[in-house]
């Protein structure tokens, strides 16, 4: 027999220390025969010392705006099916003399939020092993949790402004960062401060309002690297609070003045850009060699109209080309050198003639 580590009393006297088993001897409570625990057969111990009080109700605080359960150290967002064990355990008290019990259930959910619960609990008290089911309703209670209630009241700590060089943002592209955002506040930790608690369509850009200055530095950082630009960050301070000083951060995010698929005329070539960063690249339309640029050294290169289609090449004499646009029949020659061989491909199409291009048909700026 394993002896168990001594037992915590709950203000009685212990039975004892380790339990005393016994193979065959008389219950003392019902004078059956059989196996003993402490002088009980198993039904008796049972009826004596219950595993655990069945409760008809168990309610659970949940946020309404992002689902978060609040347990007894605080909200977590966790899935429901998840969170149920760990419920159980908390509202659940397993009684002397029995150790940490398990809980098996099977969910029936009744409404949003109302689920019938059949628990079925196993406790151990030396090698005596004891199961106890009961059916219990858990009630989720419509709450507001930490973050939520500090979001709606529009808290905000930092901004971060996003902004391009010399231009606006387009559309597109403040749909594309919007969608980053809110991606990486997706990802956020277990008990993460980190909240965006508004989002402003200013003119030329986005402003975000986040809950700390860490998440302004950061996101201004990793927007900047993901859409090509650069990020600054100033410090402002703003009042105090308990003797400590207030500051809020502005993390000021400016994209380079081209995205990819633009077409530019930079140096008297027409280009396009292939990839942008802290440094963009452009793709010389006539010749396809490609060549990288610190954005300073683009403040010249002018945005050109055109646009990216999949076209036909046939032949039109003397080794040249002709591109024809599938939809209208317009034809144009292609000026692209090394040139292309005959059949479908994708080109950027411009009044003075159509370019091979390396960028799938689409990809210019909206
Ligand atoms: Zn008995
Ligand atoms: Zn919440």
């Amino acid at each position: 027999m394993a002896f168990p580590p001594p037992i915590e009393g709950d203000g009685r006297q212990p039975l004892s220390i380790a339990p005393a088993i016994e193979r065959s001897v008389f219950c003392v409570e019902c004078g059956r025969e059989g196996p003993t625990t402490d002088g009980l057969c198993a039904t008796c111990f049972a009826k004596r010392h219950p595993l655990l009080e069945a409760r008809a109700h168990l309610d659970v605080s949940r946020c309404a705006r992002c689902g978060s359960l609040r347990f007894r150290e605080g909200w977590i967002r966790s899935r429901l099916d998840e969170a149920i064990p760990r419920i159980l355990h908390e509202d659940i008290p397993i009684r002397w003399p029995y150790e940490a019990a398990t809980f098996d259930y099977v969910m029936k959910p009744e409404d949003t939020s109302n689920l019938r619960l059949e628990v079925t609990a196993t406790g151990r008290y030396g090698d005596l092993r004891q199961v106890q089911t009961f059916r219990t309703r858990l009630r989720l209670r419509p709450s507001l949790c930490d973050v939520c209630t500090k979001q709606r009241s529009r808290y905000y700590a930092g901004i971060v402004q996003v902004r391009a060089e010399t231009r606006v943002l387009t559309r597109p592209e403040k749909q594309r960062v919007r969608a980053f955002v809110e991606a990486r506040m997706g990802r956020r930790a277990e008990g993460s401060e980190d909240f965006v608690s508004r989002i402003e369509d200013v003119r030329g850009g986005l402003d975000f309002y986040v809950s700390t200055n860490t998440l302004a530095k950061s996101l201004g950082r990793d927007l900047a690297k993901a859409f090509g630009g650069t990020a600054t960050s100033t410090s402002k301070l703003y009042g105090r609070r308990g003797g400590k000083d207030l500051h809020r951060v502005t993390s000021l995010v400016c994209l380079g003045p081209f995205q990819v698929g633009d077409v530019v005329r930079h140096k008297g070539s027409l280009a396009e850009v292939v990839d942008v960063g802290p440094i963009t690249m452009l793709r010389d339309l006539g010749s396809g060699e490609v060549r990288r640029f610190r954005s300073r050294d683009l403040r010249t290169a002018v945005a050109v109209e055109a646009e990216r289609l999949e076209a036909t090449l046939e032949p039109a004499g003397n080794g040249t080309l002709v591109a024809v646009d599938p939809r209208t029949g317009f034809r144009q020659p292609v000026r692209s050198s090394p040139r292309a061989g005959p059949g479908r491909t994708v080109v950027v199409w411009t009044p003075e003639g159509a370019y091979v291009s390396s960028l799938p048909a689409g990809s210019s700026k909206g």
